[in-house]
């Protein structure tokens, strides 16, 4: 595919392209690049240069992703947990559908860093036919996540024969597209695609944002057009070292969210994929974050902090501690620290 697709205009997709950024050693990028995909979309480009270091880190290859020894090629296993190419199912009532190889802006601490924006993640009609044949034959799956890659990638009507085949499954409730479209390529949002998308309702949105910069009056357009559609939109952060790993910003990015009318939904603790290390803060710094949000901020700016379980066990929700004891008192503290109780008790009638 071209690097000038759909109306981003000229990619960066090749490190000569970063000569003019300050600190960028050219060689070293051609280095990464030679193992990991490169793409960074001319809007993603622009915001880079003039916010600097959060949003470069996202983008451009950096050495530190070839000295990764303990890292995991595929930390979900998702590959043994794909009953056909493409299709991950892990949850007795949800499954995850991959229908694109390819992303606006390949971020460096991708989990799926091991095939997005290769030649060894192939789909095809194939791979689809094989996707839609499972979720047709699996009438325990409710919720489809349809992702990649990035999904919006694909044509309009490429995009619209997937989707619409999956709402004419009947046992499907949700159709959930998971997307950073609205970050990296905000123009691909058009009302022609929010039309579409109408049409196969419920549809819900999990953009992913990591920083304030990010929540351009572009990118709101775009969640506005989705929003307007009536798409429930939610955001999927990923906690990122030196990106995204401080209080200040994540209560600027969950706000600015909410502005955009897009709800919080998960802030997740890095996964352990191979060439990713430099991202990862210690869980410590996730929680922390959350105890200063629980309570303080509204609750609609609280997303669930979840780690994605090494080895295929699912995303848990981790919380700060409140509680305290359960017995015929229940225990806790409040967000302030302060211990309280609540007689845990029923009556007798
Ligand atoms: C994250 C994920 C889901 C969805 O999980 P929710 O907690 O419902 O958002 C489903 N399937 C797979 C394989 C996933 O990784
Ligand atoms: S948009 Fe998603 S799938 Fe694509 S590179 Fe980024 S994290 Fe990976």
């Amino acid at each position: 595919m071209s690097n000038t697709h759909i109306t981003g205009g000229t990619a960066i997709t090749n490190p000569e392209q970063l000569r003019n950024i300050p600190g960028i050693d050219i060689r070293q990028v051609a280095e990464v690049h030679a193992k990991y995909p490169m793409r960074i979309s001319a809007y993603y480009a622009e915001l880079m240069r003039k916010h600097g270091q959060a949003l470069q880190k996202q983008a451009i290859p950096d050495p530190l992703e070839l000295y990764d020894s303990d890292g995991m090629i595929d930390p979900l296993d998702e590959e043994n947990l794909s009953p056909v190419p493409n299709l991950v199912h892990k949850y007795p009532d949800r499954a995850l559908f991959l229908v694109s190889n390819e992303c606006a802006v390949y971020c460096r601490f991708c989990t799926r860093k091991r095939k997005v924006g290769t030649s060894s993640m192939v789909i095809n009609d194939d791979t689809i036919r094989q996707g839609l044949d499972y979720l047709k034959k699996t009438p325990a799956i409710k919720d489809v996540l349809i992702s990649g890659g990035d999904p919006l990638m694909l044509p309009d009507r490429k995009l619209e024969e997937i989707i619409s085949q999956v709402r004419a499954i009947p046992s499907v409730i949700t159709i959930r597209i998971g997307t950073r479209i609205p970050c990296t390529l905000p123009s691909r949002i058009t009302p022609e695609l929010a039309a579409m998308l109408k049409k196969n309702h419920p549809i819900y949105i999990n953009t992913h944002f990591n920083h304030p910069a990010e929540l351009t009056p572009e990118a709101a357009h775009a969640c506005a057009l989705l929003a307007d559609a009536g798409i429930p939109l939610g955001c999927q952060t990923v906690l990122l070292r030196g990106v995204n790993d401080s209080i200040d910003i994540i209560r600027d990015l969950m706000y600015g969210l909410l502005r955009m009318r897009v709800k919080p939904y998960y802030l997740f603790q890095a996964d352990l994929t191979k060439g990713t290390a430099h991202f990862r803060t210690k869980v410590e710094k996730g929680i922390s974050i959350m105890e200063q949000l629980i309570g303080s901020v509204s609750g609609m700016a609280i997303p669930t902090f979840a780690l994605d379980a090494p080895g295929g066990g699912g995303k848990i929700p981790i919380t700060p501690e409140y509680i305290q004891h359960i017995g015929e008192s229940f225990d806790f503290t409040t967000y302030k620290g302060k211990k309280c109780s609540y007689p845990n008790v029923e009556i007798n009638d």
